[in-house]
């Protein structure tokens, strides 16, 4: 393969970094590509960021799928990968991920690529869930029913697994039904955001793929899992706390909250993941619902690709510090 590439991701963490699209630039340079990199200078600091890649303002859905191909296929010889997009709200975390219906982002792209190696290598079994994390709490979206809160728990000793009682696991026997599946919990998210004002920047979206040999190969059989992980904005609580003391009142004491909680998740994240960098024998996986519900995934041999979503637009220079610098910690 060509040097770079993430072919094997094994026991990984990766972080990419996508640019969003729009003039004038910020940063004091980008040099993109394998080992990119991100200047930037902020309150007198000139700063440079390294990344496993750099993916410029122009790049297309296409090229930064690509990168993400080989990981996404490894689901298929029973690894566990975790996709992530992180970043402020409106960097276009939710267009990596999912993008317009001309223009797919990740998940489509997944989905796609895996059904058709599927089809070549006969796996049998795909199960598919969907919840939504807001204020710490989990939600199933794709219930049959009105969508209920669900309670994580730790699974039965020595096999160091989570349950999540009464979430929907759907069996999803081709690509169609995938697709139909994803707009639905899709549009149980979006329905939850317009009758809470834009709630679906401040939760994040988690997206689960079970991938199962058939027949499994003697007897121990092969699962792979795939997560793929809309997160919340990463906009910092300081912002929302200064908003909540100029303004006061019952509404604004909610988004202080919501920015707390929203900050948890993304903080015991971060700290999952340096830890699990550092091989350090503590892992906090019980910091928060996201890392609760991860941690069969975050576990040993699995693969975590972080795609770091920048905004270049002056105004947002100190949220895009601040995201290198998270990228920084884990990757
Ligand atoms: P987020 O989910 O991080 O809040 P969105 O994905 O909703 O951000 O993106 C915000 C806006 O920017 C949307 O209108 C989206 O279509 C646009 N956008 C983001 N990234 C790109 C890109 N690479 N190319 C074109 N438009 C983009
Ligand atoms: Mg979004």
């Amino acid at each position: 393969g060509c040097p770079g590439r993430l072919l094997e991701l094994k026991g990984n963490i990766r972080v990419l970094c996508r640019l969003r699209p729009g003039t004038p630039s910020s940063l004091v340079s980008s040099e993109p590509g394998p080992g990119g990199t991100v200047t930037t200078c902020y309150r007198g600091h000139q700063r440079r960021f390294h990344l496993d890649w750099v993916f410029p303002p122009d790049a297309s859905q296409e090229e930064v799928f690509r990168e993400l191909e080989p990981a996404v296929l490894s689901c298929l010889r029973g690894y566990s990968v975790c996709i992530f997009t992180y970043g402020q709200t409106g960097t276009g975390k939710t267009y990596s991920m999912e993008g317009p219906p001309e223009d797919p982002g990740i998940a489509p792209r997944a989905l796609q690529s895996l059904f058709r190696e599927m089809r070549a290598g006969g796996h049998a079994r795909v199960t598919l869930s969907m919840v939504e994390i807001y204020n710490e709490a989990v939600r199933d979206l794709l219930a049959p029913g009105p969508p209920e809160r669900l309670v994580v728990r730790q699974g039965p000793a020595g096999q160091g697994g989570i349950q999540v009682a009464g979430l929907t696991y759907w069996d999803v026997p081709n690509l169609e039904t995938l697709h139909q599946m994803l707009s639905l919990g899709r549009s149980n998210r979006a329905t939850a955001a317009t009758a809470m004002n834009q709630r679906s920047s401040r939760s994040h979206a988690l997206v689960t793929l079970t991938l199962q040999a058939a027949p499994p190969p003697r007897g121990a059989g092969t699962t792979g899992t795939l997560h793929l992980v809309d997160l919340a904005g990463s906009e910092r609580a300081r912002k929302a706390g200064a908003l909540c003391s100029a303004r006061g009142g019952a509404q604004d004491a909610q988004r202080l909250r919501e920015a707390r909680t929203i900050n948890r998740s993304l903080l015991a994240l971060g700290g999952v993941m340096t830890a699990l960098r550092a091989r350090r024998p503590h892992v906090p996986f019980r910091d928060s619902q996201l890392t609760r519900l991860l941690q069969p995934a975050l576990g040993p041999g699995a693969t975590a690709v972080l795609l770091l979503q920048i905004s270049t637009r002056p105004e947002d220079l100190g949220e895009t510090v601040c995201s290198l610098q998270f990228a920084e910690r884990v990757g």
